[in-house]
């Protein structure tokens, strides 16, 4: 009796080992699918792109921390570039305006007040990225006027809907 009892159970732990190992592959790719599916999200909103905005953005702002100078370049003209793989030399530019080298950071826009200004997160990240070290974490992107944090507008902006 006792024996039948235990070789039942053994046979259901070993069934359950193997599911168990299936489930966790599976769930690592389905992890591997989220963390592109947030790479892109923050792609377009380093694009200034709005989520739900009717057009598809063509061209990145870019302000001077010198001169304070704003400017935009067009997508077509970053993409067109030989160093276009060099996302250091596409990321931070020399300013036109008052010559200031590597001086001209990417700008985002506020979606609350519209304004654009330089990416704090984008900035640490390239600046990060200059010394050869890892991104640091935790830096979000607040909008000087306005001191609206771009990721909480989101995150309120999408649970009203
Ligand atoms: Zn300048
Ligand atoms: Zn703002």
């Amino acid at each position: 009796m006792s024996g039948m009892n235990t070789s039942g159970f053994s046979g259901k732990r070993f069934e359950f080992g193997r599911g168990a190992g299936k489930s966790e592959y599976l769930l690592a790719g389905g992890l591997g699918v989220v963390i592109i599916a947030a790479l892109a999200l923050a792609i377009w909103g380093m694009f200034g792109g709005r989520i739900s905005g009717p057009k598809a953005p063509t061209e990145l702002h870019y302000k001077c921390e010198k001169c304070q100078h704003e400017f935009t370049v067009p997508l077509d003209e970053l993409t067109a570039a030989p160093d276009a793989m060099d996302e250091l030399q596409a990321s931070v530019r020399d300013c036109p305006s008052c010559g200031a080298k590597q001086s001209c950071w990417r700008c985002i826009e506020c979606p609350n007040c519209k304004k654009y200004y330089i990416s704090q997160s984008e900035k640490a990240r390239l600046e990060a990225m200059r010394i050869g070290r890892t991104e640091p974490e935790g830096i979000q992107d607040k909008c000087p006027y306005c001191q609206t944090v771009m990721l909480e507008w989101y995150r309120e902006h999408r649970n009203k809907k």
